[in-house]
């Protein structure tokens, strides 16, 4: 009888554990319909954050970088590229004429987390301006600037920026991994030339951008389609071409440029989806209109239309930045990982899912990485061997039945399924600002959208989920004018080429 009442108990916390299982999945659920209505709200919020400051979660910055690349740039330049875990230090030589890279080195150094979350700016700055002094000391004798100039830097900094110029901007707040409270309000290249200044590297920065304007550029710069560009990475954000006559909070003067020719360039208005939106780009023509390329910051979009659960509230509510980056928390590859932990966890609480006592391991936050929850989900051996050994060697638990293990990987597939769908939904909303989610017949146009970040690049799934839920939001005809571009490095190369384009020298060169 004991028996008997103990499997009966067993097979009750089954129950209990699939109900919790089908709850999660129903709220993270992303019908086509839902995502209509997300990227509705996201181009209300869009509109609202262009005109005026502080009107909506969407900052909708303006990032000063008023031409994209072109080809033309030439020279040595350098790049610094912070914001996830790691940074990059980055030499290009760019050699003009359309003749491209020419060569092209860089090294990755991880962050010590506790610089991310320290109390220093300096010791933060300090610490990069380390990696880059040594790693221009160690250069060759090929690598040194033209004796009339410095050496400039591109750099991309990955956080919201207010920019006051090209190279010049403070911080709004940190994201992702980092809190330190000194920066915030900060000029940031600032902080940066006098960290070089402290380490006697003369280095003068010539462009500051985010990456996702960074990618934008450098994509730009290997393919004349590219109008906008997503970061999929630790954190996630975009940016786009804007009509600078759209940006109703922008009162500075209204360049020319003609570089920046956008695929809406041939919409006649009545072909616009959107009448609220379509008025920007009525009078496009292929030239001479003004362009601003936004840093959307969209890792901050809000909206009640977003499928969330009580496990993403809960891990808002521990974050280091709540109330923040909700997009970003439910899509973004330092999250992902850290949602399936808190559902395991809460069904091992609640349904005894690994036994009788919560494993110790499965409360550490963080503990679960994005790479892993990847290599779980794509898990092709018929029993599952990547799951048990993650599982594992992650929270010590070793003896996992296959049936638990099947269910791990749905939770994994929940997870990112959501995630993908919705960068597709924000996706879509940046085509529909710009009328390029309709095609008139016979109408030969590529949208290119260069994408970059470890989660985009790596995780096979997620991607895959993406391009077919963006062909289901566009349909065949559109989404065959769209081309996903990845830009791998694209954030640093794009920097190191705007520093090229705005640089203090031009016409010193040989
Ligand atoms: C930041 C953005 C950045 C994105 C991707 C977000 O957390 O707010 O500025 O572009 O991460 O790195
Ligand atoms: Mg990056």
């Amino acid at each position: 009888a004991v028996v008997v009442h103990r499997r009966m108990k067993k097979a009750g916390k089954w129950v209990k554990a699939m109900e919790m299982v089908k709850d999660f999945e129903e709220k993270c659920a992303t019908p086509l319909s839902r995502l209509r209505q997300v990227s509705d709200a996201m181009i209300v919020e869009m509109q609202a954050g262009l005109a005026s400051e502080g009107g909506s979660k969407l900052k909708m910055l303006i990032s000063y970088v008023d031409s994209l690349p072109t080809g033309k740039e030439k020279g040595l330049f350098y790049a610094l590229d912070l914001g996830g875990t790691n940074f990059r230090v980055l030499r290009l030589v760019l050699g003009g004429k359309g003749r491209g890279i020419i060569n092209q080195q860089f090294v990755e150094v991880s962050i010590p987390t506790s610089l991310m979350t320290g109390s220093s700016s300096d010791e933060l700055f300090d610490f990069i301006v380390a990696k880059l002094a040594k790693f221009v000391a160690q250069e060759g004798p090929d690598f040194k600037p033209s004796p009339c100039r410095q050496r400039e830097l591109g750099f991309t900094f990955s956080f919201p920026v207010v920019q006051t110029s090209i190279a010049s901007g403070t911080l709004l707040k940190w994201t992702k991994g980092f809190s330190i409270n000194e920066t915030v309000g900060r000029d940031v290249v600032e902080e940066l030339t006098k960290a070089m200044e402290r380490h006697g590297l003369d280095m003068r920065v010539s462009a500051m951008v985010n990456d996702a304007v960074g990618t934008l550029a450098g994509g730009r710069y290997a393919n004349n389609d590219v109008v906008a560009a997503v970061i999929l990475g630790t954190g996630s954000n975009a940016a786009y071409v804007e009509r600078a006559d759209a940006i109703l909070k922008w009162h500075g003067p209204l360049p020319r440029s003609g570089e920046m020719v956008s695929c809406s360039s041939l919409i006649p208005i009545s072909e616009h989806s959107i009448a609220s939106t379509s008025f920007l780009w009525k009078n496009r023509v292929a030239n001479g209109i003004s362009l601003k390329v936004i840093n959307m910051e969209w890792g901050n979009f809000k909206s009640a239309h977003l499928p969330l659960s009580e496990y993403d509230l809960e891990l808002d509510a521990e974050s280091l930045n709540p109330g923040d980056q909700i997009f970003e928390k439910v899509m973004s590859g330092m999250y992902l990982g850290e949602i399936v932990r808190r559902v395991l966890s809460w069904m091992a609480k609640e349904a005894a899912f690994f036994g009788d006592t919560v494993p110790p391991k499965l409360k550490v936050p963080f503990i679960l990485g994005t790479p892993a929850i990847s290599a779980m989900h794509q898990d092709t051996s018929p029993d599952l061997k990547v799951v048990a050994s993650h599982i594992k060697d992650i929270f010590e638990i070793t003896n996992t039945s296959l049936k638990i293990r099947r269910v791990i990987v749905q939770i994994c597939s929940i997870v990112a399924t959501r995630g993908a769908r919705l960068s597709a939904a924000g996706i879509l909303s940046i085509l529909r600002n710009m009328g390029c989610d309709t095609i008139t017949e016979g109408e030969e146009r590529r949208t290119a959208i260069a994408m970059d970040g470890g989660l985009y690049e790596h995780y096979t799934e997620y991607r895959k989920c993406l391009v077919n839920c963006l062909n289901e939001l566009l349909g065949k005809e559109v989404f065959e004018s769209v081309v996903l571009e990845l830009s791998n490095d694209g954030s640093g190369i794009g920097a190191a080429i705007l520093a090229a384009s705005h640089s203090k020298y031009i016409g010193c060169y040989d």
